[in-house]
């Protein structure tokens, strides 16, 4: 069921009508940096993506060999309740730049899968290097509504940097022929560098925000999954 919901909320966001104007092309990875963070669920489906087209050994060399990577200190949503609770410190922590080893010949290996940070990362002019994306402040708000979303829906499981969450969950056997491949001190470490996804505990949003987001929340939420809407799932009725 939370597999479904994920699509849903990813082709809600494709088809979303306030989806900005985008520079991005194919062979355009100036985004693609190593400090991707992705729930569990977003983790398992590449994982198994990668199973059924043969590409475990590949994973298990790329996981071998690079990482772990950098988590932030606080996920989205415990980023956001220590904002509406007045706590918050500071902004979010810069990481350090550097490339994303799925990125190859300038194309995802992992495109069908890639996870949500993935497919918000957009920038209505070409990047160029050391330049940032550019894009209207109500699309940062909506980009960071679907990750308060898409954690909470992974909520207790591993979140964190893809470079941890990944091997953090070949402990399954049904990952065994990755892990084959993958020194048990890496699983080790990859774990103890992940963070818990936590549940939403609000929206960080202006007025205005909310009134260009609001359509696409309404049909996120209305979207019937096993005979229940996506919002009574996530609030666990
Ligand atoms: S997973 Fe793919 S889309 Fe995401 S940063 Fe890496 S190469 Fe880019």
């Amino acid at each position: 069921m939370k597999k479904e919901i994920l699509h849903h909320i990813y082709n809600a966001f494709e088809r979303w009508p306030n989806r900005p104007a985008v520079a991005c092309r194919s062979g355009c990875s100036a985004c693609c940096s190593g400090n991707v963070t992705i729930t569990a669920l977003e983790g398992v489906e590449i994982l198994r993506w990668v199973q059924q087209n043969s590409l475990s050994h590949w994973l298990a060399r790329i996981l071998a060999e690079n990482g772990p990577g950098e988590t932030p200190r606080q996920t989205t949503n415990e980023f956001a309740a220590a904002c509406l609770a007045g706590l918050a410190e500071d902004d979010p922590e810069e990481m350090a730049p550097s490339s994303c080893p799925f990125l190859e010949n300038s194309q995802c290996r992992i495109y069908p899968v890639r996870p949500l940070a993935c497919r918000l990362f957009v920038s209505s002019q070409t990047c160029e290097k050391g330049q940032p994306a550019l894009v209207p402040e109500y699309y940062l708000a909506t980009a960071t509504v679907l990750c308060q979303l898409v954690e909470h829906l992974g909520q207790k499981e591993y979140w964190g940097n893809m470079l941890n969450v990944l091997p953090a969950l070949l402990d399954s056997t049904e990952f065994g022929d990755i892990a084959a491949g993958v020194p048990s001190l890496r699983t080790i470490q990859a774990r103890l560098a992940t963070r818990k996804a936590h549940p939403l505990p609000g929206f960080l949003l202006t007025e205005a925000e909310e009134e260009k987001i609001r359509p696409l929340l309404a049909t996120i939420f209305s979207i019937r999954v096993a005979g229940r809407r996506i919002e009574d799932i996530l609030n666990g009725r």
